[in-house]
């Protein structure tokens, strides 16, 4: 099912009866999300990610535009109308009932034509348990279970009405690093398996490129940038998104553009033929730097991190916004221990942006 917003906005009136603050949480949305993907809503505590998902679940009603599921304007149908499948942060499972209880709940409450005899209750029950591989433990209370499986019954009793949109609220934060892991990818399982349109809201960005087949990035309610993670990552439209993504995250430098060059302080760092003369903010992604003992960019060199894999180079310069710059290269790469080290630069994983608007510039 594709799912449509267009122009949607959400204010809040002010609480205060002396100001007119109200607060615009979703300034303005129009965006689509096509049949069958997971789109994962992304930004900062407070940027709206939550009310949108609302809105798409007919929690709350929008102050302006538009919802349409396939063709069908459900802007004003409630919830229970709607044909959707909704899994929040803490459970919220029925203490008292047992596992299969909890998740043939949703049928046992269907109504007229929708109606279903016990043994269909059941065989439903089953399936949706299988999918999340609780079936072993339908007799189980939910204090007899861990986090991860009562986030399981909560998802199988999403799927257990098979809804045509399943929206999932931040569903793995009460769960410990690990379990957060196994759980992400049991959800891409599932829902490549269902099939259903899902929409997961997560402040965690490598929580939503992990699993998403798009994200939509959002700043104070308003639709930042679209896209493939790694699309995103790789050609983010403003500051913003480039700093969102990415761990660790991008070094952020004073920059100037003279002559078609860039520089960094006083070292010509690379080539950005047919930008103009200005100032600019420089993006770096960690990868981006290259130690190369006569590469242009000359940094004060902190200490070298071993991760295994790959090594983390902590280093320092004048023109930096961070206190310090991480720049991570491959293990077997050879850094003398010096006061300074050296490094060139991938043009590719090096952004530009306006001082002002925070907007790329291309070159
Ligand atoms: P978080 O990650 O912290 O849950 P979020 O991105 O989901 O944040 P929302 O919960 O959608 O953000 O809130 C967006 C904005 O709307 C915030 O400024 C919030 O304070 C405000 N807001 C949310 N609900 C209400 C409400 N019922 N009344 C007034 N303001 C609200």
């Amino acid at each position: 099912m594709k799912v449509v917003l267009q122009n949607l906005t959400k204010i809040f009136p002010s609480r205060n009866k002396k100001s007119n603050e109200e607060v615009v949480a979703v300034n303005d949305f129009t965006f689509e999300i096509p049949d069958g993907k997971l789109i994962g809503l992304l930004g900062p505590s407070g940027c709206g990610k939550s009310t949108t998902l609302y809105m798409i679940s007919g929690l709350q009603k929008p102050t302006g535009g538009k919802i349409f599921f396939g063709d069908d304007d459900v802007t004003e149908l409630s919830p229970e109308n709607r044909g959707i499948g909704l899994v929040f942060q803490n459970y919220a499972l029925y203490p008292h009932m047992t596992v299969k209880q909890n998740i043939m709940f949703p049928l046992q409450n269907l109504k007229g034509a929708d109606k279903m005899d016990k043994d269909t209750m059941l065989e439903r029950a089953y399936q949706a348990a299988k999918l999340v591989q609780i079936d072993e433990l339908m007799d189980r209370k939910p204090s007899e279970l861990s986090g991860g499986q009562q986030q399981r019954v909560a998802i199988a009793r999403a799927l257990v009405k098979m809804p045509k949109v399943l929206l999932l609220d931040e569903p793995l934060s009460n769960l410990d690093a690990r379990l957060r892991l196994q759980t992400r990818e049991e959800i891409r399982r599932i829902q490549k398996e269902t099939g259903i349109t899902t929409i997961f809201v997560t402040h965690d960005q490598e929580e939503a490129m992990s699993i998403s087949d798009m994200i939509v990035v959002m700043k104070l309610g308003v639709l930042q940038q679209i896209g493939k993670p790694q699309e995103v990552y790789d050609d983010p439209a403003n500051l913003f998104v480039a700093k969102f993504l990415g761990t660790p995250p991008i070094n952020v430098f004073n920059g100037e553009v003279k002559g078609g060059k860039l520089y960094l302080g006083k070292d010509c760092v690379l080539d950005v033929a047919g930008v103009a003369d200005q100032k600019v903010a420089v993006g770096i992604r960690p990868e981006g730097f290259v130690v190369d003992n006569n590469g242009p960019m000359t940094c004060k060199l902190n200490n070298v991190e071993i991760m295994g894999r790959d090594v983390s180079v902590v280093s320092t310069h004048e023109s930096s916004q961070n206190p310090v710059i991480r720049s991570i290269v491959d293990a077997d790469t050879k850094i003398a221990a010096a006061e300074t080290v050296r490094f060139s630069l991938k043009p590719h994983k090096v952004f530009l942006f306006n001082v002002e608007t925070e907007e790329r510039i291309r070159f």
